[in-house]
């Protein structure tokens, strides 16, 4: 069980921990801190980028007594191993949250809520669109562009334009870290990349390279629609993004949803870096590969 969700901590992380900002006065105050032997102790919000791209995905996040997981596209087999292998459980989730519909989002959430007892948070207009079958969840609906709690998690939900009945994405606001997991949309609208100021963490959709896709196996009526404003975001879209507008608070950049078949995780990171390095921004750039789990974020 996870209850290291404070732990002691050095001078150098946690003056450069984000939650830190504004809880001390001064550096004299911090100082007379460590001196009287006290020490400082830094909460710690744990991310895991469980699966990413269109043969799956699920997110999970905890922090302070609060353990989340975001979309279930795994079956409940491979999520139980995922989470073992970071320490964790599918049976002690205190929520799962839905961004859509589509399958690579929900085809594990049926038999994940049908053997543990966990909460589900989707939109009004998401939650008829859910094959439950027999099983009963307890079901908690939102509107898209709404926030709530979920424990110790601040959530905000907001619209991103994709062709789903009512797709959202969130920000997370907690231990005074935030964190954007924004996929699954055609473009950046300006509403979307306001909710994405601010963000100390942010794992943003680099799904497609446009000349793979171009040239890419899919029909062209499948081209059309992930190019489509309603589809998925390009690498191109994603570098204008870093080089123009991405806040230079954003510690770490993950990137994911990357397709297997019109991108390879070498040119997403390539075009990344390049971005990230005209701008000159220390950000840390992480790929999250297809079909595999990316480390445990302690932020
Ligand atoms: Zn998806
Ligand atoms: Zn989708």
């Amino acid at each position: 069980m996870w209850q290291a969700t404070r732990r002691k901590v050095g001078w150098a992380q946690l003056w450069g921990h984000p939650a830190f900002r504004g809880e001390i006065g001064s550096l004299d105050e911090w100082h007379e801190g460590m001196l009287q032997g006290e020490g400082w102790e830094a909460a710690i919000v744990k991310i895991c980028v469980l699966a990413s791209g269109s043969s799956g995905n699920a997110t999970f996040l905890a922090a302070g007594r609060t353990r989340i997981l975001v979309d279930a596209g795994l079956s409940l087999k491979e999520l139980t191993r995922r989470l073992a292998a970071i320490g964790e459980d599918p049976a002690k989730l205190d929520a799962v949250l839905v961004s859509h519909e589509h399958s690579d989002h929900v085809s594990g959430l049926r038999v994940l809520v049908s053997r543990h007892a966990v909460p589900v948070f989707l939109t009004h207009k998401t939650a008829p669109l859910i094959d439950w079958g027999e099983a009963n969840p307890a079901v908690e609906t939102f509107q898209a562009g709404s926030r709530f709690c979920v424990g110790d998690i601040d959530v905000a939900s907001f619209t991103v334009p994709h062709d789903a009945a009512d797709p959202v994405a969130f920000a997370f606001r907690a231990e005074g870290v935030r964190i954007g997991l924004v996929t699954d949309l055609g473009y950046l609208p300006e509403s979307v990349k306001y909710q994405m100021q601010g963000t100390d963490f942010l794992i943003l959709e680099s799904n497609h390279d446009l000349e793979m896709l171009k040239v890419g196996p899919y029909p062209w009526a499948v081209k059309q629609r992930v190019m489509s404003r309603n589809g998925h975001l390009s690498n191109d879209v994603v570098s204008e993004f870093i080089r123009e507008e991405m806040d230079s608070c954003t510690a770490t950049l993950v990137l994911g949803h990357i397709s297997e078949n019109n991108n390879h995780p070498e040119l997403v990171r390539l075009a990344a870096s390049q971005a990230l390095a005209a701008r000159s921004l220390r950000t840390r750039l992480v790929i999250a590969e297809p079909r595999l789990s990316t480390e445990v974020f302690e932020l």
